[in-house]
C-alpha cells in the first residue's frame, strides 16, 4: 500500500513527537539498574523496576541461565506429584517488558559497576545481586562438585542432580536405604529437606514399601517437626527414622562414593543405597568474590534497603542475603525484592520509598492432598527484619483442612511463578 500524504503528514508528525520527547526520554532513562540473578529475587527486582519506573531507568538482567528451574516443587518432581518441565521458566515477558537480558556469568560486582565473566563491564547507577546460595564443600571429605553431579546429588539446586536423585530413588533395590542428610543452618527452605523426606517415602511406598528412609541431620530439631514426625507415622510408617544432631555429633563428615557410606562427625559409618547429602551452605559465590558477605558466608544488608553494609549502592536480597527473621525462601525473596524494587526507584528519583512489609509462607507437601504450612508477617526494625506475628498449621488437622492448604499450596505456585517471570 502507498504512503498517501495524509499518511505521510501523520507519519511526520509522530516523528515530530518523537523527536520533541526523545530528549526527556534520554534523560530520564539515563538511570541505569544492573540485577544480577534471574531467581525469584532479582527477577522480580527487575520486572517492578520496569514496570513501575514505565521507561525512567534503564533495567538489564543478567543471569547465566536461559532457563531457571525452581526448586520450589521439585521435592513434588521427586515424589512424582508435579512434572519437571513445569519448574522451568524463561525470560521472554522479561525482554518483553522492556528488560535487557545478559545472559551470561557476572564475575563481580561493585559501587557503580558488574563484571561479566567475559571482561565485560557493564556501569550502573545501583547494582541489585540475588544469585542464591553455594555450598562449602570443603567442610566435608571426600565430597565435591563432581561426587555430587554423578553418585551422591544433594540435589539442592534444581535440575539434573533433581533428576538424578529421582532415578535413583525409583531403581533403588527393594528394602534399600536411602539416606539423607540435611545440612546445618542457615540454609535454604528450612521445611526443604523433610518435604523431601516425605515425597521420598510417598514415592517408596508405591514402589518399594520395604524401604527404609534414614535422616543423619546436622541438627536436633527442624522446621515443621512435630508436623513432619506425624504426617511420616500417619502415610508410611516405620519407614522413616531421625538421627539428630545430638547423636551426628553436629552433622556429616566424611562420605565415600565408591562404597555408598557416609560418615557422621560422631565417627559412626552409614550405608545406604541411595544418599542425598546436602552440604553447609553459604551465599552465591558472586557475593563472596565481591566483598559483600564480609568475612562470614552471608551478605549483611540495611533492614529497609536491604543495600549491603558492605559495598555502598548494591543491594543484596534472597537467600544470599542475611535478612534477619526471614527464613531463605522463595516467598521471602519475591516479597523483599518488591521492597528493594521501590527503594531502589526511590534511591534513584522515580518515585517515593515506603515503609517496608514483607511476607513469608512456606508450604510442604506430606502426600496426597496433604499439605502444612508455617509464615509470619515481618517489618524493618533498627538492627533487623524482625518478625511481627507468625501461624502455622496445627497437628491433628483434619483432612479436609489438609487437602486446602494441599491445594493452596499449588495455587501459590501458579501465583509466584507468574508474578516473577509471566
Ligand atoms: C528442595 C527445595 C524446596 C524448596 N521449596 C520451597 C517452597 O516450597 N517455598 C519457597 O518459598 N521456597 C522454597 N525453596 C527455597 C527457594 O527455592 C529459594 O529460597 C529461592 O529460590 C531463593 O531465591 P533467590 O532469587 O535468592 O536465589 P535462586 O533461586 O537461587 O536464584 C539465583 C539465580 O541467580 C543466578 N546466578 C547466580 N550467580 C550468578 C552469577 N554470578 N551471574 C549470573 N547469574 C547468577 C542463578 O543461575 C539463579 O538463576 C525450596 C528450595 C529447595 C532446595
Amino acid at each position: 500500500m502507498e504512503t498517501t500524504r495524509r499518511d505521510f503528514g501523520k507519519l511526520a508528525m509522530v516523528a515530530g513527537a518523537a523527536t520533541l520527547f526523545t530528549p526527556n526520554i534520554a534523560r530520564a532513562a539515563t538511570q541505569k539498574l544492573v540485577v544480577v540473578g534471574g531467581g525469584p529475587g532479582g527477577a522480580t527486582v527487575a520486572k517492578y523496576v520496569a514496570d513501575g519506573s514505565n521507561g525512567a531507568i534503564d533495567v538489564t538482567l543478567v543471569e547465566q541461565n536461559p532457563l531457571h528451574t525452581t526448586c520450589f516443587f521439585s521435592n513434588l518432581y521427586l515424589g512424582d506429584f508435579w512434572e519437571l518441565d513445569k519448574l522451568t521458566h524463561g525470560y521472554t515477558a522479561m525482554q518483553n517488558r522492556g528488560v535487557n537480558m545478559v545472559y551470561q556469568r557476572a564475575a563481580q560486582v561493585a559501587t557503580g559497576s558488574v563484571t561479566l565473566d567475559d571482561g565485560t563491564v557493564l556501569e550502573a547507577d545501583r547494582v541489585v545481586v540475588a544469585p542464591g546460595i553455594d555450598f562449602k564443600f570443603d567442610d566435608y571429605e571426600g565430597y565435591d562438585e563432581h561426587v555430587a553431579a554423578t553418585r551422591i546429588p544433594h540435589a539442592y539446586k534444581a535440575g539434573a542432580q533433581t533428576q538424578l536423585l529421582k532415578k535413583q530413588l525409583e531403581s533403588m533395590r527393594e528394602g534399600g536405604t536411602f539416606i539423607i542428610a540435611p545440612p546445618p543452618n542457615p540454609f535454604r527452605c528450612p521445611p526443604g529437606p523433610y518435604e523431601r523426606v516425605s515425597m521420598a517415602a510417598s514415592l517408596l511406598k508405591r514402589t518399594n514399601p520395604t524401604a527404609k528412609i534414614l535422616i543423619l541431620d546436622a541438627k536436633d530439631k527442624f522446621s515443621k517437626m512435630a508436623l513432619f514426625q506425624e504426617a511420616w507415622e500417619r502415610h508410611t510408617p516405620g519407614m522413616v527414622e531421625f538421627v539428630p544432631g545430638e547423636f551426628t555429633g553436629g552433622g556429616i563428615a566424611s562420605v565415600d562414593a565408591q562404597a555408598m557410606t557416609i560418615t557422621t562427625k560422631d565417627d559412626e559409618e552409614f550405608e545406604g543405597d541411595v544418599i542425598n547429602m546436602i552440604p553447609a551452605q553459604k551465599a552465591g559465590q558472586i557475593a563472596i568474590d565481591s566483598g559483600l558477605t564480609g568475612d562470614g558466608d552471608w551478605a549483611p544488608v540495611d533492614p529497609v534497603t536491604m543495600e549491603s553494609t558492605l559495598v555502598t549502592g548494591v543491594h543484596v536480597l534472597g537467600d544470599a542475603s542475611i535478612a534477619g527473621d526471614m527464613p531463605k525462601s522463595g516467598f521471602s525473596a519475591n516479597s523483599q525484592a518488591k521492597v528493594v524494587a521501590n527503594q531502589v526507584r526511590a534511591a534513584m528519583g522515580d518515585g517515593k520509598a515506603f515503609p517496608p512489609r514483607f511476607r513469608n509462607t512456606c508450604w510442604s507437601l506430606l502426600g496426597q492432598d496433604d499439605g502444612v504450612k508455617v509464615g509470619a508477617d515481618y517489618k524493618s526494625g533498627d538492627e533487623k527484619i524482625a518478625k511481627t506475628e507468625g501461624f502455622i498449621s496445627q497437628v491433628g488437622e483434619d483432612a479436609d483442612t489438609r487437602q486446602a492448604t494441599a491445594v493452596e499450596a499449588v495455587g501459590w505456585y501458579e501465583a509466584i511463578t507468574a508474578d516473577v517471570w509471566a
